[in-house]
């Protein structure tokens, strides 16, 4: 048997087409392209603007249940879906975020999907791509400046210099940024303090791009950004430091959605990457939004497990861009349900169809829990290789009494042919009109008994716990005006507990709050449950060991 090809061959053997001829699939007129090379363009503005009286495409999300390590296949099962719907004759964009240097040098490697189901350029998109990232890490590194440039000369608002919040962002992971002392070497050098700097991917300013509107909206957002406090604790922000402006100009471009096709030709939106803990973890709202005026049915992915994912897309973009969704796909893989079924990492390819029984009640939660927005749920069970036919059958049949189908999907190994089953049903499903969506809980709830919500409904615990300052810090944030902000939970997308080893379906445990912290600017309160980096560590042998350049100019090593 020969091996199957690694995805870096599969994508540089794909026959990309001109980008203009992918974008004339949607209607997207030539000038109204800004190409960056033959396979990638931003979208005009001008363009964008014009579309906003046609009617609305369905919009279908795909999520997960909770994952191994690895990733489940969301990327792929999207982007798979995506091909399936259009080779059934549908019309269909799918909507991926871009993703972040950290992962691919460190451990998960890139996200531009896998096997036969595969956004490309892969190393483009998984490298600089059209340069929204950098542009992001200008637009949030330059407010830092200002924060300490104010401070350096004379400090007229008044900051705190150890209640500044504002850190540093670089997308990349390196562990000794996380706590750094700025300003050493004397006077000039300006008024030493302790900060540190943060992946790009959680920088504010990234989930800012990913939720505005429009300019209008980025700059209301980036000038409502708090940078730090005053002694007296009241908030001084971007506006203040009149940093907004020069900050949208950086981002101008990084506004408009990219557009990249399938290994199938498709189109493909790949626009903003914001985290899935401290952030909302989805594409760009302005990606969607246009996605969905072009194409009849747009396919799109939220970061981790339903648990994460898919709440926040639902109770954060979706609330926010006023967004109403007609499915969702949640991916299911027999590994994964066998390692909530208790099965070690290294025993996950041997048959255990007991496991995957125990286990898919992780799939069952995350089903009932869909439902609960209203979203009509189909499963796609994402077929792996190791995967056998009594386990299979296993977990059709334990969906199957959830009143709920699920199919098995080849697309990893086969492309559009191995998901036609998928995305006939989920043409279907998206075409009922029985989905009749509403986030859990109301924007006047008090941001304590949003937290409350999500964690009895979603997570299935018990109670809440907060040390009595980050109750204070909560009440603080409500007096400042920001109570009737959505909650974004920061906690392990392993289980639905803030203890990553109580897989399965558990319940009646106690989330604990350690901090919270406000995002004014992107527009929901950061609850931190767990220990969540915002500046991940490169493993011990990390990725960027077996990637290399050729003589001939092509990238090796990027999966
Ligand atoms: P997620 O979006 O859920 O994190 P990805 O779609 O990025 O997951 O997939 C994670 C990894 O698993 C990728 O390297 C992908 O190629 C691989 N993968 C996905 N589906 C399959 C499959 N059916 N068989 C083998 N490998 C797969
Ligand atoms: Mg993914």
């Amino acid at each position: 048997m020969t091996a199957f090809p690694s995805d870096i061959d599969i994508s540089r053997a794909a026959s990309k087409l001109p980008i203009a001829e992918v974008a004339a699939r949607l209607d997207i007129p030539d000038e109204a392209l800004v190409p960056y090379g033959r396979d990638k363009a931003k979208v005009e503005r001008a363009f964008l603007d014009g579309l906003s009286g046609r009617p609305d495409g369905k919009l279908i999300l795909v999520t997960a249940i909770n994952p191994t390590p690895a990733g489940e296949g969301k990327t792929t099962t999207t982007v798979g879906l995506g091909d399936g719907l259009n080779a059934i004759g549908r019309r269909a964009a799918i909507c991926l975020r871009e993703p972040s240097l950290g992962p691919c040098f460190g451990q998960k490697g890139g996200a531009a999907g896998g096997g036969r189901a595969q956004v490309v350029p892969m190393e483009d998109i998984n490298l600089h791509f059209t340069g929204d990232f950098h542009a992001i890490t200008s637009a949030h590194n330059l407010l830092a400046a200002m924060v300490d440039n104010h401070i350096h000369w004379g400090n007229a608002l008044g900051l705190d210099p150890r209640r500044v919040v504002w850190r540093r962002v670089v997308d990349m992971n390196d562990r000794a940024l996380r706590d750094i002392v700025v300003s050493l070497g004397g006077p000039s050098n300006g008024m030493p303090r302790e900060t540190g700097f943060d992946i790009t991917v959680a920088s504010e300013v990234m989930a800012i791009v990913c939720l505005a509107s429009d300019i209008a909206d980025l700059e209301a957002r980036l000038g409502r950004i708090v940078v730090g406090y005053r002694q007296d604790r009241s908030a001084v922000t971007a506006a203040d430091l009149k940093a907004t402006g020069a900050m949208a100009a950086l981002l101008r471009d990084a506004m408009l959605p990219n557009l990249v096709q399938t290994l199938e030709n498709n189109p493909a939106f790949v626009h903003g990457g914001p985290f899935a803990n401290i952030a909302h973890g989805c594409n760009s709202v302005v990606a969607t939004k246009a996605a969905l005026k072009l194409a009849d049915y747009v396919v799109t992915e939220a970061g981790f497990g339903a648990d994460l994912g898919a709440e926040k897309f639902f109770d954060i973009k979706c609330r926010m861009a006023g967004l109403r969704p007609d499915a969702t796909v949640i991916v299911a893989t027999v590994r994964a349900l066998k390692m909530n079924g208790g099965v070690a990492r290294s025993a996950l390819a041997s048959e255990n169809v007991e496991a995957l029984r125990k286990g898919a009640a992780n799939l069952g939660r995350h089903i009932e829990n869909v439902r609960g927005f209203g979203v009509p749920v189909i499963v796609a069970i994402n077929h792996f290789a190791t995967d056998t036919a009594a386990e299979l059958d296993a977990l059709k049949a334990y969906v199957a009494r959830m009143g709920v189908e699920a199919v098995v999907c080849r697309h990893w190994a086969e492309g559009s042919s191995g998901i036609l089953e998928l995305a006939q049903k989920v043409a279907a499903l998206a075409d009922g009109g029985t989905a009749d969506f509403a986030p859990i809980y109301a924007d006047d709830l008090s941001l304590i008994g949003k937290v409350e919500t999500v964690v009895r409904r979603i997570y299935r615990g018990k109670a809440v716990t907060a040390e009595p300052q980050v109750m204070k810090e909560l009440e603080r944030f409500e007096a400042a005006g920001f109570g009737h902000l959505p909650v974004c939970l920061a906690k392990t997308p392993y289980s639905f507990s803030t203890d990553p080893a109580l897989i399965g379906a558990p319940e009646g445990h106690i989330v604990h709050i350690r901090d919270v912290r406000l995002s004014a600017g992107a527009g929901f309160v950061v609850v931190i449950c767990g220990d969540i980096l915002t500046m991940p560590g490169l493993p011990r042998t990390p990725a960027a060991e077996h990637i290399s350049l050729g003589l001939d100019g092509l990238i090796e090593g990027l999966s």
